[in-house]
């Protein structure tokens, strides 16, 4: 059986050279071939003229392109948000969500097939964990918003009343990633990584360090690595709890890193890098969403460099809980200033096509 075809996304630019090399061509072809992946974004290789037919021939039966072919595509009720269905080789399928809000663009990127933290009120966790996606298949999730967001610029309501109506602003970018979609980021750490060092390639996407966000369950080895190999993205830890048994009913996953291991590495991440963390606390009526709940977080959390971000909770097949009132959200974030913590309350965007927080998910 022949091996299967590499795919062009897994590579940095200096692996890419190397491979070149080692078809004996020279590394010129391999930064040529770089910008044809991350500038012009061709979709053939037969448009890749300007590289020698030897490589090109190469290319053609040893790699692929490995773009993601939209299995279905839909867009909000009030225009901020797409979400993509896209088709990996071997017949799963992922999902990737568009937002285009607050004058910013950003892409919402999948990291599993699934998830195995099993989260009661998360879709992905609902459906169970599949497998981790290649590098590949999470840089070709950002390019493919990116080329979305170039080939629409300018048609939509969302973009009029962001103010980017004007030609200079055709050629919109993608600029934000968010690793918020299905799967846990920190379960699978090392595709992560090298997908955001790829991403961040100034010769090609060129994401800035500060346009990256990470979401984890608290998965404390993986929060320590971050520390240690000084990955200078935001941080967001999804916490919904106060105590060890409060947070152990929603989230499985304490039950490997309870609270105090978890709060022993984020004080740790927080000193060593010397940067700001944040923590998600869905909103869940009767659950956790009480004064006294909100004053444990805040006596949890107090003197810690943290914002909080509190997500009313949305709607998914597998738990019956509701978001609550807004009134309870505000609340609480009261009472969270009162121990110094800053917070915010995530708008509720694209929750009519499925594509709001905790809302990704695959029939397998
Ligand atoms: N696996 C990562 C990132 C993906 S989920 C994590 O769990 O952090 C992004 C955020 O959405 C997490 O804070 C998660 O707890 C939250 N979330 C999951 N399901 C949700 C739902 N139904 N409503 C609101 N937020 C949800
Ligand atoms: Fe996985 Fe995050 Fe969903 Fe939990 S909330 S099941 S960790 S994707």
């Amino acid at each position: 059986m022949a091996a299967a075809p590499l795919n062009l996304h897994d590579f940095t630019r200096s692996e890419l050279v190397a491979l070149v090399g080692a078809w004996d061509l020279s590394p010129v072809h391999a930064t040529r071939l770089w910008n044809y992946l991350y500038y012009e974004r061709v979709d053939n290789f037969a448009a890749m003229n300007e590289l020698p037919v030897r490589l090109r021939k190469r290319l053609e039966s040893e790699t692929t392109l490995g773009r993601l072919p939209v299995a279905r595509e839909t867009h909000s009720s009030d225009g901020f948000t797409r979400k993509y269905l896209l088709a990996l080789t071997d017949g799963h399928r992922i999902e990737t969500v568009l937002m285009r809000y607050t004058g910013r663009t950003t892409a919402c990127v999948s990291s599993q097939v699934g998830c195995a933290m099993g989260c009661v009120f998360c879709a992905t966790g609902q459906m169970g964990y599949t497998r981790h996606l290649t590098a590949g298949e999470i840089v070709a999730q950002a390019v493919h918003v990116d080329r979305v967001l170039r080939s629409t610029a300018a048609e939509t309501p969302a973009l009029a009343e962001a103010g980017h109506e004007s030609p200079h602003h055709r050629h919109e970018r993608l600029r934000n990633i968010v690793l918020m979609g299905m799967g846990e980021p920190l379960h699978n750490y090392d595709a992560v990584m090298k997908a955001i060092d790829i991403l961040r390639d100034p010769s090609g996407m060129a994401l800035g360090a500060k346009k990256i966000s990470l979401s984890t369950v608290g998965v404390v080895p993986g929060i320590i690595r971050l520390a240690d190999e000084r990955r200078p993205f935001h941080l967001a830890v999804s916490l919904h709890g106060a105590t060890q048994a409060e947070r152990l009913a929603l989230v499985p996953a304490a039950r490997a890193w309870p609270l105090d291991l978890l709060m022993e590495a984020c004080r740790y991440y927080v000193t060593k890098l010397e940067r700001r963390i944040f923590f998600e606390w869905t909103l869940i009526e009767g659950k956790n969403d009480s004064l006294g709940q909100a004053h444990a977080v805040g006596s949890l959390l107090k003197g810690m460099p943290a914002q909080v971000n509190l997500i009313p909770l949305n709607p998914t097949a597998g738990y019956t809980g509701v978001p609550g009132h807004q009134m309870a959200a505000r609340r609480f974030q009261e009472i969270l200033a009162g121990y110094g913590l800053p917070s915010t309350v995530r708008q509720r965007r694209g929750i009519d096509i499925g594509a709001g927080c905790g809302q990704l998910a695959v029939a397998e």
